[in-house]
């Protein structure tokens, strides 16, 4: 029997007839883009987050597209952040035309390190894009410190990690921005495409409201240079009754983490490490092993999906060769790259599952 890495559909079919439902008022409603339904979602997830707005928008990188865009970074501006995220991070900051810098990891957390981002800074940087890998906030108090001294924008890229704590804030709600993406297979996934930016700060919300709609105030009054980032209204619908479940979909996944640390703890492969300021969420469970290829093909044999997040950090990407580092830029980054491999996690995984997974891990 395969065990599956991801599994989105089961998460439909346990509130298939509440979405169906919700889905179906849309329909019939008439309104299809942005609408009741989305403002509805925006109000609850603000408030789920602890931001005092959010603005609903067409994906996670159109969400940090806009936040970039609202914190007035732009061409000649330089932007940091790390180099072992999805590359969306790194695209959203050179869709506004900036330069992305990147700093290296701290390799306990596999979160960007504050030390190297004080060292990355010119009098060009505008804002540091923190990455909340795999659902654990980056350490957001140094950060902020580094921003606070240098007059830095914080806008934190929480895709992986809805819900995540750290020192009891929530992620979203730490830096001046937060963007999220819901991403089908993320901790809080839509049917189809979505995002969301957070911010307390009632400007940038404005901006980023009007960015995300053409740059219309009033309507037809194009008063700035805006974009097509809207949230439709069947996933707004479907959001806000997936948002009800977030928090005990983590604790799932939360515990989930436990079985496997537990099984896996006399094992030969490291199990991620929780900072003390962490309420981790696992979007992945990701341990290290020196033999991850030959683990991962053995768990294949054993019809056990597992992911790499990711086999090469963005500057080693062949499309991103132009940020300028070559091999060895960022040693700890490309140390990860080589040694990590992502096990099944999400709510719906049995208690049977992990165990099959964690025996298979220990047979290899
Ligand atoms: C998923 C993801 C994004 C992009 O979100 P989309 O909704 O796919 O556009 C950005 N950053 C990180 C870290 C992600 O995991």
């Amino acid at each position: 029997m395969t065990i599956r890495f991801a599994n989105p559909k089961a998460q439909y079919d346990s509130l298939r007839s509440e979405i169906e439902a919700a889905v179906l008022n849309v329909l019939s409603s008439g309104t299809y883009v942005l609408g009741p339904e989305v403002e509805a979602f925006e109000r609850e997830f603000a408030a789920h987050c602890g931001a005092e707005h959010a603005i609903a928008a067409s994906s996670g990188t159109s969400a940090l597209h806009l936040a970039l865009l609202a914190a007035d970074v732009g061409p000649g501006d330089e932007v940091i952040t790390t180099p072992l995220t999805f590359v969306a991070t790194v695209a959203a900051i050179e869709y506004t035309g900036a330069r992305a810098v990147l700093a290296d990891i701290d390799p306990a957390t596999f979160n960007i390190d504050p030390a190297l981002i004080e060292k990355a800074i010119t009098p060009n940087t505008k804002a540091i894009i923190p990455v909340h890998l795999y659902g654990q906030p980056a350490d957001m108090e140094s950060i902020a410190g580094v921003a606070r001294t240098h007059g830095l924008t914080v806008v934190e890229d929480a895709a992986q990690a809805h819900g995540a704590g750290y020192n009891g804030k929530r992620v979203g709600a730490i830096g001046d921005i937060g963007c999220f993406s819901f991403y089908p297979t993320k901790n809080l996934g839509a049917l189809g495409e979505g995002g969301i930016v957070t911010t307390s700060d009632a400007q940038i919300a404005e901006r980023v409201r009007r960015l995300r709609d053409w740059g219309q105030e009033p309507k037809s009054h194009h008063i700035e240079k805006g974009y097509n980032h809207r949230m439709d209204a069947i996933q707004g619908a479907v959001l806000r009754v997936k948002l009800r479940h977030l928090d005990s979909w983590n604790d799932l996944r939360r515990e989930r983490a436990r079985w496997y640390d537990e099984l896996l703890a006399d094992s030969s492969v490291a199990a991620p490490q929780v900072a003390a300021w962490s309420r981790h969420v696992y979007h992945l469970y990701v341990i290290r092993s020196g033999a991850r290829d030959d683990l991962r093909r053995s768990l294949v044999s054993k019809g056990i999906e597992t992911g790499i997040h990711y086999p090469a950090p963005v500057h080693l990407q062949p499309a991103y060769a132009d940020l300028g580092y070559g091999e060895g830029a960022f040693p700890l980054a490309e140390a990860a790259t080589r040694e990590i491999l992502s096990l099944p996690m999400y709510p719906e995984l049995t208690r049977s599952d992990v165990e099959q997974v964690a025996a298979a891990v220990l047979a290899s």
